[in-house]
Order: C-alpha cells, then sequence, then structure tokens
C-alpha cells in the first residue's frame, strides 16, 4: 500500500467512525446525538484509535453515561481497541451545537442556547414568546434551567449557555 492509500483508508475509517458516533444519542435528549453536540472533539487515527470527548458540563450526571455509550458502539463495530479520552481542555460551549440540532431542540420543546457571549433570552418553544419568567435555575437536568412562558402559561426547560 503507498503512503496516499493509506490516507484515503484512515479517512473513510474516520468518516465511518463519526456515523457510529452519531448513533449515540443524547442520554437526556434523545433528539440529538453527541456529534451534533459537540462533544465529539476530534477521532485521531492513531495506535490506538483516539476519540476525544469533551463533557457538556463538568457537573452533568450523562457524562459517564455518554463515555459509556461510546465505548459500547466502539465494542459492538469491531473498534475494541480504540481509546475514549476525556478533554476538558477547552471547555465545552453551546456554540458548539450544529444549527441542526438547535432546531431539534426546539422541536423537542427546549429552548436552545444563544451564542454565548450574548444576553440570553428565554424564548418560549410552543409560542415563541420572549414573555418568560425563570422559574428556577435548575431545571430537569443542571445543564438547563426552567422557566415559564407568561403567555401560554407552558413550563420549558432552556439550555444554558457556557
Ligand atoms: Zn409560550
Amino acid at each position: 500500500m503507498v503512503v496516499s492509500e493509506i490516507r484515503q483508508t484512515s479517512n473513510e475509517m474516520r468518516a465511518q467512525l463519526f456515523d457510529l458516533l452519531a448513533q449515540v444519542e443524547d442520554p437526556e435528549i434523545p433528539v440529538v446525538n453527541i456529534v451534533e453536540l459537540g462533544i465529539v472533539r476530534d477521532i485521531v487515527m492513531d495506535i490506538p484509535i483516539q476519540i476525544i470527548l469533551t463533557p457538556t458540563y463538568t457537573g452533568c450526571p450523562a457524562t459517564h453515561m455518554i463515555t459509556q455509550m461510546v465505548r459500547e458502539k466502539l465494542d459492538e463495530n469491531g473498534f475494541r481497541g480504540a481509546e475514549i479520552k476525556n478533554q476538558l481542555s477547552p471547555a465545552w460551549t453551546t456554540d458548539w451545537i450544529t444549527p441542526e440540532a438547535k432546531a431539534k431542540l426546539k422541536t423537542y420543546g427546549i429552548d436552545p442556547p444563544s451564542l454565548s457571549g450574548t444576553k440570553s433570552v428565554a424564548t418560549c418553544p410552543l409560542c415563541n414568546s420572549t414573555n418568560s419568567k425563570l422559574v428556577s435555575e435548575f431545571g430537569s437536568t443542571p445543564c438547563k434551567s426552567l422557566y415559564t412562558c407568561k403567555d401560554c402559561l407552558e413550563p420549558f426547560d432552556k439550555f444554558k449557555c457556557h
């Protein structure tokens, strides 16, 4: 095999790995996967292959579960030797969530995060009203805050920006 062929094979395998990891759903929000959430930072085609993960929130109980789900997915598909590395720096930011994933969050009833650094206004995912009230800093999980819409009176979660 010449070097260019090896490189191509490795690129194809890397793409295959990204596809596999895109089958791993976020344990708390099953409509989005860990690739589109930006949790999968990189796949290094080294020996062994390294899967670089950055947890969304250091206090998030889902972090451990995600690592376990990635391990299972890799093992099931013949990547038993791949190593999973948790990289905490740079810290995960909501800016890494893809626009497609943000749209899915909204459909699911979670107000997606605005760009970090911008003033965060909670928008009701049901009626798009910004007339909302913060009920609790912690929603269904520590990564979300709970709001109530003053127009349609529905409670909703907002993904915290960080
Ligand atoms: Zn509303």
